[in-house]
């Protein structure tokens, strides 16, 4: 605002004051009418952010919340549970999760028993939301555990191939959700399900130039059957199963350094979701190196890092292993817009 200029002492100088003062309150009302004005039409452009219209969404492990996210991209409201880098298998909720949950209008959710804490709290909460198991979209891995008990195996999206198949899956259910958006999220799903399968294909290359005789893996706990019965490089020890809720014996330790001793398996892996110390115990008494670079097994990196997202995890694992193992790596790179 201007300032109001100095009186002056004449006559005529009281009057130019008058009109001087009138015209600057005059000013000064428009102008707190205006900001008035303003500042109510911004409070009500907050409050329609603050009560977000889209549907609420929520997905438990991070794999899955990237997914969704890439399918529903603005027009779902998202909300991931687990943070990267949390073990799922262990993850106990917080009172927050189920507020999360009970506001939600759909739950997506890995399945197979991947999340068990979160799948409790899931059917104790009172949510209303339709909840969709998008791992068990895939054809799940029997694993035989001990006395002949088998189990679903919960770490689907080691092959890319059940990724496209979860994909699928988020299609749908957010299309039952919104139907009026149907064609954005057919659209999203179609470009990410392209991109996949370029990635699909990718990692069997990849994996192709390790020397044969070294195809094989030693991780730390067993979430790698799905990768490595489809890109062809199997797993041939863990040292805890596919739940890391077990803790390993010292017969298990031992009985894993034996056998990579007699499969002679050159390097083994540790992983971002658990504490290392065991796994670089299991290489220093086996004789074998432990990769420099850790595998990420059930989260993706945090925001910012190489395994933002699952595209990217599938990449730095492969890169991973290949490396380690003397095989040639080659950055993946997807041709856009190919379907
Ligand atoms: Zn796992």
């Amino acid at each position: 605002m201007k300032q109001i200029p100095q009186a002056n002492a004449s006559s005529a100088g009281m009057h130019k004051r008058r009109v001087f003062f009138f015209l600057a309150w005059n000013k000064l009302f428009a102008g707190l009418l205006l900001s008035f004005a303003l500042v109510s039409c911004s409070s009500s452009n907050s409050s329609k952010t603050t009560a977000d219209r889209r549907p609420q969404v929520v997905a438990t492990s991070t794999i899955v919340a990237d997914l969704t996210q890439k399918v529903g991209g603005e027009e779902i409201q998202l909300t991931g549970i687990l943070p990267p880098g949390a073990d799922p298998h262990i993850y106990e909720p917080t009172p927050k999760d189920s507020r999360v949950l009970e506001q939600a209008d759909l739950i997506l959710y890995n399945g197979y028993n991947l999340e068990p804490g979160l799948m409790r709290l899931m059917n104790a909460s009172g949510t209303k939301a339709k909840k969709v198991a998008v791992g068990e979209a895939a054809k799940p891995l029997q694993l035989d555990r001990s006395k002949g008990k088998t189990v679903p195996d919960p770490h689907v999206w080691g092959d890319v191939k059940n990724a496209i198949a979860m994909v699928n899956a988020i299609q749908d259910a957010l299309i039952e959700l919104s139907p009026q958006d149907k064609g954005e999220f057919t659209y999203k799903a179609q470009q990410l399900t392209a991109e996949l399968k370029q990635l699909d294909s990718w990692v069997a290359q990849q994996i192709q130039t390790i020397p044969p005789a070294r195809r094989k893996l030693v991780t730390t706990h067993d979430a790698f059957q799905y990768y490595g019965r489809a890109y062809k490089i199997p797993v041939v020890g863990t040292l805890i199963g596919i739940s890391t809720e077990e803790q390993p014996s010292a017969q298990t330790v031992q009985r894993l350094v034996e056998s990579i001793k007699k499969i002679g398996v050159p390097v083994i892996f540790a992983e971002t979701t658990i504490n290392p110390a065991l796994i670089k115990t299991v290489a220093q008494e086996a004789g074998v190196k432990l990769a420099p670079r850790q595998l990420y097994s059930d989260s993706l990196g945090a925001p910012g890092s190489e395994a933002d997202s699952y595209i990217k995890m599938i990449q730095s694992n492969t890169r991973t292993i290949v490396e380690a193992l003397g095989g040639k790596y080659k950055p993946f790179t997807a041709s856009k817009g190919q379907n």
